[in-house]
């Protein structure tokens, strides 16, 4: 998903920050204030505590020290840690798990949303006109509309709408709401007048302005379209958007997320993460993606990427990472396939960057030490971003690169092999299937349907899946996309056995993809991802062990605690 709710990413004003180079050694760098034999900062007991460390893979409790984990064994052997002073945190029979990390999420733009119009779920545009014209009212002079999660699937005749509701809705103030994928924007008439959209205007490359009969714009940016209008969108003030971090933060918690890898980030947003980094307000960890797209061009990303990378600054913000884009979203027919969509023939979808860009951005960003991150959907958007890849490795021999495809949604089968072969982890978002699954064999048809989330083909072919959600594309709810894994059905069980079956996880699989594998596509792997001394002291503690309950019941199942760096973060009431 991209983010096109306001400037933020989309326009970002790249005057570099100077970084203040904390680039130390991640391992172990949280205990050195206090020595071993000290009793316990903080217990967790009474737990299933699943470990992912192969050589204790199952434990009671977990023993926390200087903000690294200092014990993890039996009750009788952790507790004889604590002291005084230690809190005791009782798990009460439920699951402990390394802190769970969502590896694709999109932080300002979920807080934007929570603070302004979130309208993912509502079924009908009349619904969504009301709740515009509400908070029409309640704005200052000058200020737009704006928030998002609208989805036309979900309304009669599954069209895209056009400014009409909106502008009778609004019709003096600008209003501009993202679908649920970020993919396309729905303006109403005086953000169109505001932006000097006619009928005239062209569209541009990688994006597409709906018309009507008439050639009029109906309301509806496609892709790169959007910004033509999100250019005039004011941008956020930095405490505003400080303030959108900071409510999606609090909701990540509470969704046991210790993590999250933010897919595009501009440089007024990493200035305001590490504002918060160095007020000790980010509850939780974040790994930063520049939005390399943003760049403009690669001697900007050059330019911008000549700073070496930022990690684990004030024990929180990483950024040594970069998001590029080769295609759209399948939702709004923009993902890049080699043959028309099934369901609008002639539409092969939209390359967002050019190809040969993603080859020349992948190449600034390895020789400066950066780990790219590609949105690719469509089968010839993967098998391009793959192309890209082993050309620009061939050209720089990184010694550890780990490039990354973001969402990899339809792949073609032949190409599975090549993330193995290419060290490509596949980051997806289990919840995408499950959210898609009502239109998206209708739009590529049975044959390259059997490539659609193809976890298992991922998998098997012995290549690693990263998890996460694209919230606020799906729920921020690690819960959620793990029901997802596992059935392939959605919360109403349907299908009755699951979108083709053949493609799910184990619960295993699911839990390691949440936290070995994201730690892993982080570089966290030997401080995070595990519980074992050490390493940071990130833990999810939820209210049931979700290998013996069933299936419908996970989404359900409460957080106990998220714990990170052995402070809590959240905490059931
Ligand atoms: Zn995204």
């Amino acid at each position: 998903m991209m983010q096109r709710l306001h400037r933020i990413a989309a326009r970002p004003s790249f005057a570099l920050p100077i970084f203040s180079l904390a680039a130390m050694a991640a391992a172990g760098s949280g205990c050195a204030s206090r020595r071993a034999g000290e009793p316990a900062d903080l217990i967790v007991f009474n737990g299933k505590v699943v470990t992912m460390n192969p050589e204790k893979p199952e434990a009671q409790a977990v023993a926390v020290r200087g903000g690294t984990i200092a014990a993890v064994g039996t009750d009788a052997e952790v507790l004889a840690l604590a002291g005084d002073a230690t809190r005791r945190l009782d798990a009460r029979g439920g699951m402990v798990l390394p802190g769970l990390i969502d590896a694709h999420g999109h932080i300002a733009s979920l807080g934007e949303q929570i603070a302004n119009l979130d309208l993912r779920g509502v079924d009908s545009v009349a619904e969504i006109a009301r709740r515009v014209r509400e908070r029409a009212a309640g704005l200052q002079p000058g200020e737009w509309v704006t928030g998002g999660g609208w989805d036309q699937n979900l309304w009669p005749g599954e069209q895209f709408p056009d400014h009409r509701p909106l502008t009778q809705a609004s019709p003096d103030r600008p209003v501009w709401l993202s679908r649920i994928d970020g993919h396309a924007m729905w303006a109403n008439r005086k953000a169109m007048q505001l932006a000097g959209i006619t009928r005239n205007t062209p569209d541009p490359v990688g994006g597409s302005i709906e018309r009507d009969a008439k050639g009029e714009p109906t309301g509806i940016f496609i892709d790169n379209a959007a910004d033509l209008v999100g250019k005039v969108v004011p941008p956020a003030s930095r405490e505003r958007l400080k303030s959108w971090i900071t409510l999606a933060l609090q909701r990540c918690a509470q969704a046991g997320l210790t993590e999250v890898h933010d897919a595009g980030v501009s440089a007024e947003q990493v200035a305001a993460f590490k504002e918060l980094a160095d007020a000790g307000q980010l509850p939780l960890r974040v790994y930063l993606m520049w939005s390399g797209m943003g760049m403009g061009s690669a001697e900007a990303l050059d330019k911008a990427l000549a700073e070496p990378p930022l990690i684990n600054y004030k024990d929180r913000v990483t950024l040594r990472s970069v998001k590029l884009m080769i295609d759209g979203a399948m939702g709004s027919r923009g993902a890049v396939f080699f043959a028309d969509y099934d369901d609008d023939k002639g539409n092969r979808g939209l390359f967002v960057m050019d190809p040969k860009a993603i080859e020349e951005y992948t190449h600034v960003a390895l020789k400066r030490g950066y780990q790219v991150n590609t949105h690719a959907i469509g089968d010839r958007g993967i098998r391009l971003t793959l192309d890209a890849y082993e050309k620009a490795l061939a050209a720089n021999p990184s010694p550890d690169p780990r490039p990354r495809i973001e969402h990899l949604q339809c792949i073609a089968k032949d190409d599975v092999p090549r993330l193995k072969s290419l060290g490509v982890i596949a980051s997806m978002q289990p919840s995408h299937a499950t959210s898609d699954m009502y239109w998206a064999d209708e739009r590529v048809g049975a044959e390259r349907g059997q490539g659609l989330y193809a976890w298992r083909w991922v998998i098997d072919s012995g290549a690693m899946i990263a998890a996460g959600s694209d919230f606020p594309v799906d729920p921020e709810r690690p819960l959620v996309g793990i029901h997802s894994a596992l059935t392939r059905q959605d919360l109403k069980h349907w299908p009755e056995t699951g979108w083709h079956p053949d493609q799910k996880m184990t619960l295993d699989e699911t839990l390691r993809a949440y936290t070995v594998n994201a730690a892993y596509a982080g570089y966290e792997e030997k401080v995070k991802g595990r519980l074992a001394p050490g390493y940071w002291a990130d833990l999810t503690v939820l209210a049931k062990d979700l290998r013996a309950i069933p299936p419908p019941e996970i989404p359900d199942t409460g957080v106990a605690y998220t714990i990170v760096g052995g402070a809590i973060a959240h905490e059931a009431r």
